[in-house]
Parts: structure tokens; C-alpha cells; sequence
């Protein structure tokens, strides 16, 4: 589909592998934005299916790559937001897990656990994780039950132990030197969007305009979209107070400096209404993907806002500027 993006819009788009999965698989990348225009451009980066039976993420990032390239040319806001800026979209972080629909990659490890912010702490609330990569080189742990303790997944051995996650970080360190502007990890399984989470000072701590921008964003979420949120520094998961390491958006803010999101697409439906921490063994079996075209659609109006804000985000200026959809939008997959 990638491929097929570049030859329909050779001019936008480019098609390039920012590393290998374990099992060797590329891990591909796509950038979109108008070769033409040579003026200094920001960038930002949305990636999907870091967890890999989380495929919504994926499938969302596709449809918004289709989105902007349809409506080049046609639309004023996206033919602006393509002429100064590039787009970046990594839509599987983790095909191996994608391909085996699972949440951990080929070594059992959650991906999202492996980042070089509040690397393995272990916490005896949800989010505990424990440090473990693949045993004797074959046998994978990726879960491990210790009842109340909470104790459920495996983070590595260290951070960035990962063929994955390490591609992650260095493409993110790329960016870094072309205006990296703000960076969206979209997941599964809930239906709210998220900031940093504080935890674990000192790995971080959030100054009162960073905080100021981050709730400007999540109140806009709450009038114009369908999702929920919480307040910055505190993530709430199905109501309850939200407790991880090592996550990928973290890493992001503490290393770059940069507004940083995780977009959980998916309905309430999706998630079995019985479950409780530590969580549901069902919920890593592989969820149900009804709707994913619904879910395509919703995330539309979230990252044009993202998109016609990039250069205040990227400043931490007020993101104070609506963006305008194209009629009949959201349109109809492809
Ligand atoms: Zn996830």
C-alpha cells in the first residue's frame, strides 16, 4: 500500500525502512509532503502497531496518508500543511507481532515497556514489568502472572534492547535535527488520548507551560472529538489511575522536549467490560477489529488539528488554530 502511495503521488511521497524487526522484517516508513517546496519544513512523526494486535493504529495512520494525499491540491489547509511540513508515518512498529497478532514481539517483549524513561520499574499496580528478554535464546516470557503484585510484562533487559525499538530512537534522533515538532504513538483496546505521564519524577517533570499546552490539547480533544481524556502528568485507564514504564511517548517528551501523545483508537466495545487489573488475560488473546473503518474516520479531525498547529506545538505556543475539513470529510475509505 505504501509502494502504491509513491506511485500514485511520486511527488509527495516517499517510501523508505528505518530498520529490521527480529525476525528481519522491514520496518517501513513513509513520508509525506511536497517534494517541491523547498522551504524549511517541521516535522512530526505517527506511528502505529507497536503493539501487534493493536492493528487499528496502523490501519488509521494508512487512512490518513490516503486523506492527505487525495486532498493535496484540492483542499487550502492540506495543500499548506504539505507544503511546510513532513509528515512522517510509521504505521507497524512491530510486524512480527502484527503478523502473529500479538501484543509482544519476537523475543516477548512489550515494546512499549522498552524505552529509557522509567525503564522497569516495578510498580504494584498495573504496569509492572519485569527484566527478561528471550531465555536461553528461544524460550519467550512474555507474560508472567504474580497475581496482586501486578508483575505482568516483560520490558527487556535494558532499554533499547530491541531491534525495534532501537530503529525507533534513532529515526526519532534524525528528526530531531529537522524540526522533530511532535510525535503521536497510537495504540488499542481504550477510547481517550493521553499525555506524559509523571510518574516517575525525577525522569521528568512537566514546566507549567508545557503543562498549559498539553491541557489546551486534551480540552480540544474533549469538544471536538469523540474521545476522552485525562488531565497531564495523570492517566487514567477505564477511570483508574494508569501506572507504566518505559513507554515510547514518555521517552519522547524526556529526550526531545516535544508534545507527545498516545491515541488509544478503539470503542469502549472492543474491550471486555469485565476487566480488571492486573489485566485480562483475554485482552492479550487478540481482540476483535469491527468498526476499524469508524475508527479510521474518527482520528481524522485529531490529526489535522495536530497537523495545522505543528509549528506551535513544536514552540509550545497556544495551538489555538481550527483546523478546516474538507467537505463530506470524513470521506469514505479507500
Ligand atoms: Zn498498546
Amino acid at each position: 500500500m505504501l509502494n502504491g502511495f509513491k506511485d500514485k503521488y511520486p511527488e509527495l511521497v516517499e517510501v523508505f525502512s528505518i530498520g529490521k524487526s527480529v525476525l528481519g522484517k522491514d520496518i517501513w516508513c513513509i513520508r509525506v509532503t511536497n517534494e517541491k517546496n523547498n522551504t524549511i519544513k517541521s516535522s512530526c512523526l505517527i506511528d502505529g502497531c507497536i503493539h501487534g494486535n493493536e492493528w487499528e493504529g496502523g490501519e488509521a495512520y494508512l487512512y490518513l496518508a490516503d486523506y492527505l494525499l487525495i486532498n493535496f491540491d484540492a483542499n487550502e489547509t492540506i495543500t499548506h500543511i504539505l507544503n511546510s511540513s513532513e509528515v512522517y508515518i510509521i504505521p507497524l512498529v512491530n510486524p512480527d507481532g502484527r503478523e502473529e497478532n500479538t501484543r509482544w514481539n519476537e523475543n516477548g517483549i512489550d515494546l512499549n515497556r522498552n524505552f529509557d524513561a522509567g525503564f522497569g520499574r516495578l510498580l504494584l499496580t498495573r504496569g509492572g514489568v519485569f527484566r527478561l528478554g528471550k531465555v536461553f535464546g528461544f524460550i519467550k516470557i512474555p507474560y508472567f502472572n504474580l497475581g496482586k503484585l501486578g508483575i505482568y510484562e516483560n520490558c527487556g533487559r535494558h532499554p533499547f534492547s530491541e531491534p525495534e525499538t532501537q530503529a525507533i530512537r534513532d529515526f526519532m534522533m534524525d528528526l530531531e535535527k529537522n524540526d522533530f515538532s511532535f510525535y503521536v504513538n497510537c495504540h488499542t483496546a481504550d477510547h481517550c488520548i493521553y499525555t506524559p505521564d509523571e510518574t516517575f519524577k525525577p525522569t521528568f517533570e512537566m514546566t507549567e507551560q508545557e503543562t498549559h499546552i498539553f491541557n489546551y490539547v486534551l480540552n480540544w480533544v474533549g469538544k471536538n472529538t469523540e474521545y476522552e481524556t485525562a488531565g497531564t502528568g495523570i492517566n487514567f485507564h477505564n477511570g483508574k489511575k494508569f501506572y507504566d514504564s518505559g513507554m515510547a511517548q514518555d521517552w519522547c517528551f524526556k529526550e526531545f522536549r516535544i508534545p507527545s501523545f498516545v491515541f488509544e483508537i478503539l470503542s469502549l466495545d472492543y474491550f471486555p467490560s469485565n476487566v480488571g487489573y492486573p489485566i485480562d488475560i483475554s485482552y492479550f488473546g487478540g481482540s476483535k477489529h469491527d468498526h476499524i473503518v469508524h475508527w479510521m474516520q474518527t482520528t481524522i479531525p485529531f490529526f489535522m488539528y495536530l497537523l495545522v498547529n505543528i509549528d506551535n506545538l513544536r514552540e509550545w505556543k497556544t495551538p489555538d488554530i481550527q483546523p478546516s475539513l474538507p467537505e463530506g470529510v470524513p470521506p469514505e475509505p479507500f
